[in-house]
């Protein structure tokens, strides 16, 4: 009876320590699950543990010292290296992607002492990079089949992939489609309408006019425009004299200057055709279909030669880039943009750090787009920001949000093949 009783009592109180060591390990894992979801250098919040680095569900595993190494340039600086395919399986291999044999891989390491690339070599510190990033440098690829932008991850042995990143859902827009002589738009994309508002305002609207319409966020861009231009030179007094254009009204005043000088300046028809085009956009080739362009005049001058050396003409030049427009038919750009006539006053509104860079690098959009297309990417710095622009031949695009911004992302024109995505680098 007593043994009985004694060996009851000790039977509890392993049971009670057992429950007690329990509780305990139960804590200290949610403890420090928490700290490391927590973690501020985590940059993706989906790989937090050591479990789910060793057994990546959907990457293929890749080791590095056999791959990475035969592709790495010789370079200075360990921090960003260029690694270009060749004609090699390689890059196929290591991200699991479908991509052809001109790829270029840019990897950039945040942290030399976590991996890097001296001496030849790519390093991998496996011993400390769980405790300081759970990655170990960004990688983006481009090639003809595909963009992939995203995190270089490695689990403790050096087996190294790349994160899971799916197929970005954003829409591309027209803010860089190019409309040229070469590239028209259709008579229904010229014609629709959707969110384009009214200019109303007196002091740059003038004679009541009510047949300006343009979208909201050029109308914003415009009216900041303006107002810095006053606040420079108030003698410069410009105001909106052409915006959106139906399909229509290009054709309509596009046909009265070639039937004037068919009869009155004795061309021929394909003579005044020819000339007209020149100077006024044919119907569907007219940026003015596209809502984001806009003729900005100073007061008393024409839109003609007259405007050339005007005040308001060099202000535009020297100034508007800075609220997103660019000056699309300069002097001395007549061979690429097929407008003989210098326009100082034809405002397209391709927002902000374009503008700036075609200001920056003086180029009209035409040749913006044969340097692309040759180059593939081009990079660049604004307010002490990377950005770049890459030539995407087709929209298979993937891009984690957290290593780049997409700012803009646009099919290129009617007849040229691909889109241009700008991406702010983080
Ligand atoms: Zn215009």
């Amino acid at each position: 009876m007593k043994n009985k009783e004694k060996v009851k009592r000790i039977t509890g109180v392993i049971a009670a320590v057992i429950l007690f060591c329990v509780a305990i390990a139960i804590l200290i894992f949610l403890f420090r699950k928490g700290d490391v979801i927590n973690t501020p250098e985590n940059p993706t919040g989906q790989v937090t543990e050591s479990s789910d680095l060793s057994s990546p569900t959907s990457t293929r595993q890749y080791t590095p010292i056999e791959g990475l190494n035969r592709y790495l340039p010789r370079k200075n600086n360990p921090q960003n290296v260029t690694l270009t395919a060749d004609k090699d399986k390689v890059i196929n291999d290591m991200f699991n992607s479908t991509v052809d044999n001109d790829a270029t891989v840019y990897i950039s390491f945040p942290d030399s002492s976590v991996a890097c690339y001296e001496n030849d070599k790519f390093n991998l510190n496996t011993g400390i990079f769980h405790e300081k990033h759970n990655y170990i440098a960004t990688v983006t690829i481009i090639s003809d089949s595909i963009i992939k932008s995203g995190y270089l991850l490695a689990d403790r042995d050096g087996t190294i992939y790349m994160n899971e990143i799916k197929k970005s859902t954003m829409k591309h827009d027209v803010s860089l489609r190019i409309i040229n002589r070469d590239n028209p738009i259709t008579q229904d994309e010229a014609n629709d309408t959707t969110g384009l508002i009214q200019l109303k305002d007196k002091n740059y609207v003038l004679d009541n006019r009510d047949d300006l319409f343009i979208l909201p966020h050029v109308k914003q861009a415009l009216e900041e425009l303006l107002a810095a231009a006053d606040k420079q030179d108030a003698s410069l007094k410009m105001h909106v004299a052409s915006a959106y254009r139906t399909y229509d009204s290009q054709k309509q005043s596009f046909d009265y200057w070639v039937n004037r000088r068919v009869t009155q300046e004795n061309m021929t028809y394909a003579q005044a055709y020819e000339y007209t085009a020149g100077r006024v956009a044919i119907p569907g080739c007219s940026e003015h279909h596209n809502g984001l362009t806009l003729d900005v005049v100073g007061y008393g001058y024409m839109m003609d030669e007259s405007s050339k050396g005007a005040p308001y003409a060099i202000w535009l030049k020297n100034n508007s880039y800075k609220y997103g427009f660019t000056v699309r038919y300069e002097e001395g750009k007549e061979q690429y943009t097929k407008i003989t006539l210098y326009e100082p006053w034809h405002l397209r509104y391709v927002g902000l750090p374009t503008a700036f860079y075609l200001y920056n690098e003086n180029l009209c959009m035409e040749e913006f787009y044969q340097k692309l297309l040759t180059e593939k990417l081009i990079d660049f710095t604004y307010d002490n920001e990377t950005y770049w622009y890459i030539y995407a031949k087709n929209d298979n695009i993937y891009i984690d949000e957290n290593v780049m911004e997409t700012v803009q992302y646009s099919r290129i024109a009617s007849n040229i093949e691909g889109y241009v995505v700008l991406c702010k680098v983080k």
